[in-house]
């Protein structure tokens, strides 16, 4: 719904837009009458005290008009701005009757002049005030003519020479019925003109007001912006974030009217960005509490390209941050309070294994085997939860160095092997290049994840497969790719495979064990080298990882 403060605003607009077409239709009459007395062409009868009355009383009470209507719009009651709206026709109406009076009565071309009312009479009133208007307008007209003819009041004539109008019962009497019928057609005109002019605000209300209802249910703060930065408008959550309250929009938000600790939303929200801008974290303090405030930035822009508003979204992720941090906080702690146990667990199995601590049967050392294993299962998950409790606190440390990943394929096909026998697959290399190029990196940190890759393929593959790792160049960088022929990515899966904790339900079915987190540190690595990973995949086909990675400028 159009709320009363918007129409109340429009009227104001539309009332100084009035005042601004008088001022100027003033100054075209002023002129018109100065050029006609100079040129000594016409209006030979109007004496200079009445072209001066003429002139002067419009711009006496335009110019009341322009100072009440300097006041605030809130600040003029809907009483004045009706009265204001009824003056702006009517006293227009009588001094158009005294300028075509003094201009000649019957001959005066002056009738032209009421157009205006009738123009400002479609903007300002209903339709059946528009056609009282006009009747008014032609009984006002009527009256003069008829008064003057029957010489009630005196006849100023336009040219010196008789041009046999007045006195001419015929001639008047069509003179003014056409005036009339011209005043009654724009008048009827203007009725249609209204209805669009009404019915294209309506339209536009609408969709403003839906589009607002929208921003004013969104749980997220919007403020839309124009060219120099002025709040055009501005959701509830968004006032209740920046604690502004009352009529606001309009005005730019200045730092300075805020508190300090306001200073980067307020920057943020002011920043003309030329390019959508995502995410940009904030701290807010308002004095009890504080927010994690993401602030998108998105400009409007013009067909040129060039900005010419900005939407800002505020989006309060304090209580994902606090969330975050507490599963942070509790994978680390747990993670480090089981390893401690867990590695003393692998030292028992295997002194056992080992038969240090008394003989044991074949069945029994087979099951030692078993827990051995199963422990070290455990404490690779353990390493992957504390390794990505490191990563979100932004403490994995990486040690850079140049060299190539040759030593480091080597070492992982090495460490691979035994896993690869145990389930009959065949690892293979393939060099592509003779040199494999230099690139900076955290040798163990590269290990850790083609090492990742490898096992999951060999993981992930039935009995006498083969899984390839090629090491090559291509669009002058490093290309690795890890390939198998395994069980494959579900489509509908592909999507989530980086995420912390997923595992592909075929995956699930296919190997119990497995946390989930293996991709998630991969992909971590290897963002941090400045490189790419990507994969395809077809479900019981196979799967083939790509690693891409700057290689050092010569
Ligand atoms: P995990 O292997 O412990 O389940 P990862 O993070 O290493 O966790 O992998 C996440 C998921 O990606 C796996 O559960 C599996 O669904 C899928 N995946 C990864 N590599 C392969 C592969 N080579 N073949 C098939 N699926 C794979």
């Amino acid at each position: 719904m159009a709320t009363y403060d918007d129409a109340q605003q429009n009227r104001v607009q539309v009332l100084r837009g009035i005042i601004i077409g008088r001022w100027f239709l003033i100054i075209g009459l002023g002129v018109l009458g100065v050029v006609h007395t100079i040129a000594d062409i016409a209006l030979i009868s109007l004496q200079p005290r009445q072209f001066l009355y003429l002139f002067a009383v419009p711009i006496v009470y335009n110019s009341v008009y322009t100072i009440i209507l300097q006041r605030p719009s809130e600040k003029l009651s809907p009483g004045l701005l009706r009265v204001l709206s009824f003056l702006q026709v009517a006293l227009d109406q009588i001094l158009f009757t005294f300028v075509i009076y003094f201009t000649g009565g019957v001959e005066s071309v002056g009738f032209i002049l009421y157009f205006f009312p009738v123009l400002a009479a479609t903007v300002l009133y209903s339709d059946i005030q528009i056609i009282t208007l006009a009747i008014l307008n032609i009984a006002w007209y009527s009256m003069l003519i008829t008064f003057e003819y029957a010489r009630v009041i005196p006849h100023y004539a336009r040219f010196s020479d008789d041009i046999a109008l007045f006195g001419n019962a015929e001639a008047t009497l069509a003179n003014t019925m056409s005036v009339n019928l011209i005043l009654l057609f724009t008048a009827m005109f203007a009725v249609f003109v209204n209805r669009i002019i009404h019915q294209r605000e309506f339209e536009i209300t609408i969709e403003r007001d839906k589009v607002r209802t929208i921003l004013n249910s969104l749980e997220d703060g919007i403020i839309m912006l124009d060219q120099r930065g002025r709040v055009l408008l501005m959701n509830p959550p968004a006032r209740d974030l920046l604690r502004l309250y009352g009529h606001f929009e309009g005005p730019k938000l200045h730092v300075h009217d805020f508190p300090d600790t306001y200073a980067a939303v307020i920057s943020a929200i002011n920043a003309q960005t030329e390019k959508k801008l995502f995410g940009q974290e904030v701290l807010l303090n308002d004095g009890e509490n504080q927010y994690h405030i993401e602030v998108d930035s998105i400009p409007i822009l013009a067909t040129d390209g060039h900005p010419v508003g900005w939407v800002k979204v505020l989006h309060d992720v304090t209580r994902e941050k606090e969330l975050d941090e507490i599963k942070s906080d509790f994978i680390s702690v747990a993670a480090h309070q089981l390893r401690t146990p867990l590695a003393a667990l692998k030292w028992f199995f295997k002194i056992m294994q080992d038969g240090d601590a008394g003989r044991v049967t074949k069945r029994q050392k087979e099951l030692l085997e078993q827990a051995y294993d199963r422990n070290n299962e455990v404490i690779e998950i353990v390493n992957n939860l504390l390794d990505i409790s490191e990563i979100e606190e932004g403490r994995f440390p990486y040690d850079f160095e140049e060299g190539t990943i040759q030593e480091t394929v080597d070492h992982v096909l090495e460490a691979a092997k035994s896993e690869a026998q145990r389930r009959d697959i065949t690892v293979a290399f393939d060099k592509q290049v003779d040199e494999l190029p230099v690139i900076s990196m955290d040798k163990q940190k590269i290990r850790m994840a083609i090492q990742n890759l490898v096992d999951n393929a060999v993981k992930y593959s039935p009995k006498g497969e083969t899984v390839t790792v090629t090491a090559g160049i291509k669009n002058n960088r490093l290309m690795v790719t890890v390939s198998d022929t395994g069980i494959g990515i579900p489509k509908d899966e592909q999507k989530q495979i980086f995420s912390k904790f997923f595992r592909g339900h075929n995956a699930k079915e296919w190997a119990t064990t497995g946390s989930g987190l293996g991709l998630y540190i991969v992909k971590n690595i290897v963002q941090k080298h400045r490189g790419q990973i990507w994969f395809e995949s077809k479900q019981n086909q196979g799967t083939t990882f790509y690693l891409s990675f700057p290689i050092r400028e010569q």
